[in-house]
């Protein structure tokens, strides 16, 4: 064995002993309101299956039938071996689905943000982000080489601020935010970003990745929640979390797109998304523009569910969306709480630092349009047995 890879030891043992070491639970089931965990049924208050898509039987029997059809894999990158028809549907339609003139689809949202920041600014440029923004954010903008300036989660005043002392120093300049934020489940005042973007002249992109399928008119997203159409020059969505499948999609002008075929480099130098990721995405457009009863759905059960735990004294923290935090405060609480809810048949998991601030841990709730009534209430009876067990509430 190389010494040269001991500190791999060494650091994952600092990991354990921090409480920070990642142990990856188990599913030999399909996403649904429950899951097999572990070898153990559980009711799912984990997932990003916003709208049960991940199994739904349209989406499943779309993949089918594409696969009949073109099989599994595109086989090489779209410029050099060319791209199915089946992509360019699914562009069509959802450009059609955001009231946008174009869009082009990613491998997954992560590599969205990685090819479309780097192709729109570059070092003589400047980016104005969320300081809570999403990592692929994060990366996307490192990788440009542009001067990333943060400014506080959310603060139009001071991202007016950070604009004024710093926009004339610099070419070109970016203003980035993530539409929802998933660990709070707030949102970002996108309406008034646009208008300082705009008195700065700035190119505004916002990340939907948590707000697709979720916030506006039948799930179309935070621009439309703004009835910002047309005025937010990028909006990147992925399509793993509401779509249920797995890609990113980027949606816009027709002219930054085409910017981004040629120089958005993992569209240029990575495979596209495997046919039947495509087929299915393309029938869960279909079921989202023929009827909004999904995001209906979805958003019952995220006011019952909230209205419940509210009810039984739990601080469940600023959350405008389904995303539903139990705010408990130090991690040990929160994973002893997520240990007990498994125990109990409830699957929820406890986030603590980094990924929240420290004094800020909680368990995460993810509400779906799968989970019945009658899940709700067994979850709430959970919930309530543990809490009163910890003295939370
Ligand atoms: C989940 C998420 C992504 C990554 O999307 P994938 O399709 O899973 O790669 C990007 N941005 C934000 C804000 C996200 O929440």
């Amino acid at each position: 064995m190389n010494n040269a890879l001991n500190w791999i030891d060494d650091e994952l043992k600092s990991l354990k002993d921090a409480g920070l070491y990642n142990r990856i639970r188990t599913i030999s089931s399909a996403q649904g309101a429950w899951l097999i965990v572990d070898g153990k049924k559980a009711l799912n208050f984990c997932s990003n299956n916003y709208l049960g898509l991940a199994n739904h039987p349209k989406l499943v029997q779309a993949a089918k039938e594409a696969v009949d059809k073109y099989g599994i894999g595109p086989a090489a990158v779209r410029t050099i071996a060319g791209t199915m028809d089946l992509h360019n549907e699914l562009e069509k339609r959802f450009a059609e689905f955001k009231g946008v003139e174009a869009a082009i689809t990613f491998q997954s949202g992560f590599n969205a943000n990685i090819a479309t920041i780097p192709a729109l600014v570059g070092k003589e440029d400047v980016i104005f982000s969320d300081e809570l923004n999403h990592a692929s954010i994060i990366d996307g903008c490192r990788l440009s080489g542009a001067t990333i300036i943060r400014y506080n989660h959310c603060d139009v005043k001071d991202l007016e601020r950070v604009l004024l002392e710093n926009r004339h120093l610099y070419r070109r300049a970016m203003v980035i935010t993530d539409g929802v934020f998933s660990m709070d489940g707030d949102i970002a005042p996108l309406n008034d970003i646009y208008e300082v973007s705009k008195k700065y002249e700035t190119i505004l992109m916002v990340d939907d990745a948590h707000g697709e399928g979720v916030l506006g008119r039948s799930g179309r997203g935070i621009v439309d929640h703004y009835r910002l159409h047309g005025k937010v020059d990028i909006e990147v969505g992925t399509l793993s979390k509401a779509f249920g499948v797995v890609g990113g999609v980027v949606a816009g002008n027709a002219k930054i797109i085409e910017w981004l075929r040629q120089r958005g480099r993992p569209f240029l130098f990575s495979s596209a998304m495997t046919v039947p990721d495509v087929a299915a995405c393309l029938a869960g457009l279909e079921i989202l523009q023929n009827s909004t009863e999904l995001v209906d759905q979805l958003w019952k059960n995220t006011r019952f569910f909230k209205e419940e735990m509210k009810n039984a004294g739990f601080d469940i923290g600023q959350s405008v969306t389904p995303i539903t935090p139990i705010m408990l405060g130090e991690a040990r609480l929160a994973q002893e709480f997520s240990a007990l809810l498994f125990e109990n048949n409830v699957f929820a998991m406890a986030i603590g630092f980094p990924t929240v601030p420290r004094g800020k841990a909680r368990i995460r709730v993810m509400l779906s349009a799968a989970h019945q009534k009658t899940d709700l209430e067994k979850g709430l009876e959970v919930f309530i047995k543990v809490g009163k067990k910890l003295a939370v509430i």
